[in-house]
């Protein structure tokens, strides 16, 4: 097997398990380090090689390197795990599974570095989670008054001088929800539009953060309307979700061109060829094979 192979192969496997889902438990016994909250979204699985890196959508980052007997495994909740409890050094429980990484050489947690989720200066915005209605009008008030008025709609989500705890999949879901274009300068939005993304944001992440703290399977979690589904059909018009990597850190941010029309720009910012290495949803790849000009050009 070459070196990384089956750590990749874990990748693949836990980023479909993973992405979208909130967290229900988090065990890592001798960890030191920052740890995930209970109820934030995983935004990212990569790996390199022997490292696999798990990223929260609150900034927590988990890193994991296996040597030659660590490995791994993903189980559907309450499955037998195939190795013995004690070998275990992490275990990432999301709703309907558990990925275990046994006998790993290397486990530790940090905060990512990112002067947008953490900005070093300036008071940061209301956590829509626990805000007021108070503090939710000054969220609304910050970003119909953004400083920056050509700065998209999508980049505006996360500057936590506006609001925080939005995060890079709620975003990616607000932004549909409210049949936005994510790449409108914030400057078109009305206060009413401003009035709905703040309204829409704070509904979904309270409602998923309540589910998850009675038990219950969150609405979220496998109904993720675009995020981590490029490649699938839009519920909404069925057009296909796309995915790019935008702004100064190129984060991951979905969409369907096909309804996400309102305060779209004339100008389209360009493909960012990096989309396209990107794995697609594993439901894309049945539904691409049916699109009928993807077979005129497979024919023709
Ligand atoms: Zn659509």
């Amino acid at each position: 097997m070459p070196e990384g192979e089956s750590t990749y192969r874990s990748g693949a496997a836990l980023r479909t398990a993973l992405i979208g889902r909130p967290l229900r438990r988090f065990d890592a016994p001798g960890l030191f380090g920052p740890t995930p909250t209970i109820g934030r979204l995983v935004e990212r699985v990569e790996s390199h090689g022997k490292d696999l890196q798990i990223v929260w959508d609150d900034g927590i980052v988990l890193h994991t390197r296996v040597r030659l007997n660590g490995s791994w495994h993903l189980y559907r909740t309450g499955e037998r795990w195939r190795k013995p409890n004690d070998q275990m050094r992490v275990a990432v429980e999301v709703p309907g599974w558990v990925a275990v990484c046994f006998n790993a050489a290397t486990i530790e947690t940090y905060r990512e570095f990112d002067p947008v989720r953490h900005p070093g200066l300036g008071r940061l915005a209301p956590d829509l989670s626990i805000a007021t209605d108070a503090e939710l009008a000054e969220c609304i008030r910050r970003m119909f008054s953004y400083a920056d008025e050509a700065c998209p709609i999508a980049e505006v989500l996360l500057d936590q001088h506006v609001v925080c705890g939005i995060g890079n999949v709620y975003r990616s879901e607000v932004l549909w929800a409210c049949e936005l274009s994510p790449f409108g300068a914030v400057s078109a939005l009305s206060l009413e539009d401003c009035t709905q993304v703040i309204n829409a944001a704070t509904r979904l992440l309270r409602t998923n953060l309540d589910r998850v703290y009675r038990g219950a399977p969150p609405e979220i979690s496998g109904g993720l309307a675009v995020y981590g589904r490029n490649g699938t059909r839009c519920a909404r018009c069925g057009d296909t979700v796309q995915a790019r990597r935008v702004g100064q850190f190129e984060r991951l941010l979905y969409f369907c061109p096909g309804c996400q029309v309102r305060h779209q720009p004339l100008v389209e910012p360009p493909t960012d060829p990096a989309a396209r290495q990107m794995d697609p949803h594993p439901a894309a790849t049945m539904f691409n094979a049916g699109l009928p000009w993807r077979r005129d050009s497979i024919s023709g």
